[in-house]
């Protein structure tokens, strides 16, 4: 089978395209025995730092990256899963510590399988991938917090990235009244046509600002992280919650508890690698209901595996608009 592939010898990193034998696919895996025919995989954020080795995702080497996958069971030392069976996988580990879906087969635990949806394909489910996935976690955050559609506008940072597309069209598709916030002015029409009611520029929010400003939104989903997030919180009304779950501007967070006991406003983390199995489920049966269809395919495009490698520079570079599914057999 094919995969990408990624070594480090002597501190030499290479990324590549490779043949991998079933000997070498089951070595590398052990003991997880859950073989699955990979039909789709996706270049999330993660991914992109895994390929180009620009921060340390990966954590043993050699390794196959791609953090999601879908595909078809072929062979199941769990009892729970039969040949056959439709799953998808999001993270866990995979992609770091353990090889991952930029290949055509791949070897995981049962215990990580997520049965897919008889509604979505293995496609769609990597048109959403970790970063869809993720946005629903966001949103579910947002609903667990009491933020409700009629309560004000609900701002989605990182817009146009693969987060922010899918959480601008989950949200205007529950009815909340949502302000995209991107840093590239001429996809305003992509926005509005995902479902956005106002577009503005990241700018607004990415330079320091004061720990208590004008209260405007309900609740917002943030991919950015450093002075956005802290912004974002500054300008949270009065009981509102911020779903704060990347960190594409910085990892840092310089702000003050003024938000958080003057107005209780509640920052709620989102993390989607261990999230539990039983969250999971609900957020994918979420997905497989309450995503439209025509907004994930208007945000996807597709390139076959070996196009990976390119795809991860350029989600580093920003240059990503939504998602991009890999066709792993092409
Ligand atoms: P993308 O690269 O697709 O989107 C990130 C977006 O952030 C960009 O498209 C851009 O949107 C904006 N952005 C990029 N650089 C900057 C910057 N310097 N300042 C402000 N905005 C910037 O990535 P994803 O949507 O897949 O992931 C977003 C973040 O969420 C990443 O940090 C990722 O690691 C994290 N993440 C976390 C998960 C978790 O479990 N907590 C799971 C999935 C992702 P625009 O041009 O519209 O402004």
């Amino acid at each position: 089978m094919r995969a990408i592939y990624l070594s480090k010898d002597n501190e030499q990193f290479s990324a590549q395209l490779r043949e991998i034998g079933a000997d070498e696919l089951a070595a590398a895996t052990a003991p997880a025995n859950v073989t699955v025919a990979v039909d789709y995989s996706t270049v999330n954020y993660k991914d992109g730092l895994a390929i180009t080795n620009k921060s340390p995702v990966v954590r043993k080497w050699p390794m196959v990256p791609g953090i999601d996958a879908a595909g078809t069971v072929v062979a199941s030392g769990d009892p729970r899963y039969q040949p056959g069976d439709a799953v998808v996988l999001n993270g866990w580990g995979v992609g770091e510590t353990h090889w991952g879906g930029l290949a055509q087969q791949a070897i995981f635990k049962g215990d990580w399988l997520v049965r897919l949806p008889a509604s979505i394909t293995a496609r769609q489910a990597m048109a959403v991938g970790t970063a869809g996935y993720t946005a629903m976690l966001c949103v579910m955050a947002l609903q667990d917090h009491g933020v409700v559609p009629g309560a004000g506008e609900v701002l989605v940072t990182g817009a146009t990235g693969g987060v922010g597309s899918v959480a601008v069209a989950l949200l205007s598709q529950l009815g909340y009244s949502v302000v995209a916030s991107t840093g590239k002015a001429t996809e305003a029409d992509y926005l509005r046509r995902l479902g956005a009611a106002s577009v503005i520029d990241r700018a607004e929010l990415s330079a320091p600002g004061k720990p208590l400003q004008k209260e405007r939104w309900a609740g917002v989903v943030d991919s950015v992280g450093s002075h956005t997030l802290a912004n974002a919180c500054a300008q949270t009304r009065y009981g509102g919650t911020v779903a704060a779950c990347g960190l594409a501007q910085g990892m840092d967070l310089t702000a003050s508890v003024a938000p958080f006991i003057l107005r209780g406003v509640t920052l709620a983390g989102v993390d989607s690698v261990m999230c539990p199995q039983p969250r999971r489920q609900q957020a994918w049966q979420r997905l497989a209901a309450e995503l439209d269809r025509r907004k994930l395919d208007a945000m996807t495009r597709e390139v076959p595996l070996a196009g990976a490698l390119e795809v991860a520079r350029e989600i580093l570079a920003g240059q990503v608009r939504g998602r991009v599914v890999v066709n792993v057999n092409a």
